[in-house]
């Protein structure tokens, strides 16, 4: 698969699990987390699918387009390992972690400390989608849409 298809399967997964899992987390309370800030398209989209919504967003550092910036008080800039940890038993709605690089060795580095932080944010029912795997005792996966190859990305539900 070429970078561009690999690129546009991403992006649409990405799209038809967060179309899927956003109105059942519209009908729950709690935060919703962003890890990984990028563009600010997923951001910007979160942000349609579920109005009125805090969105608390996470990244090294802002390079997203103007029009999908996070207010000062849901940015939190810095190593998302170490910044999320203060929200730990925040008992969010949803995580999405976009933070896969596209190389395998440090991908591998991710997987060995993510999905844990994700059971440790979300609440009991809360979703997490990731591009990167997020397997845990506490994270049951779901089935993706149809639309979604296996292994191109992860959702699963906090028990
Ligand atoms: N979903 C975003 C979008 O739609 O535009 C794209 C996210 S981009 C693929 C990944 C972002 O996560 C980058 O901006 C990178 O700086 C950030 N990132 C990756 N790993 C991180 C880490 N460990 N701590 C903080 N930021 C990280």
């Amino acid at each position: 698969m070429s970078r561009l298809d690999n690129f546009i399967s991403r992006m649409t997964a990405q799209r038809d699990i967060l179309n899927q899992i956003c109105p059942e987390v519209a009908k729950m309370e709690g935060l919703v987390l962003e890890l990984g800030l990028g563009n600010g398209r997923t951001f910007h989209h979160l942000r349609e699918r579920l109005p009125g919504r805090r969105i608390v967003v996470f990244d090294r550092e802002v390079g997203a387009h103007a029009s999908s910036i996070p207010e000062d008080e849901n940015l939190v800039l810095g190593e998302i390992r170490e910044t999320a940890r203060s929200f730990i038993g925040i008992d969010a709605a949803l995580v999405h972690a976009d933070i896969g690089t596209g190389y395998d060795d440090r991908d591998a580095v991710t997987s060995t400390w993510l999905p844990d932080l994700i059971a440790r944010l979300l609440r009991v029912g809360g979703f997490a989608v990731s591009g990167t795997p997020i397997d845990h005792p506490l994270l049951q996966p779901l089935p993706p849409p149809p639309s979604v190859p296996p292994g191109r990305y992860f959702v699963s539900r906090r028990v």
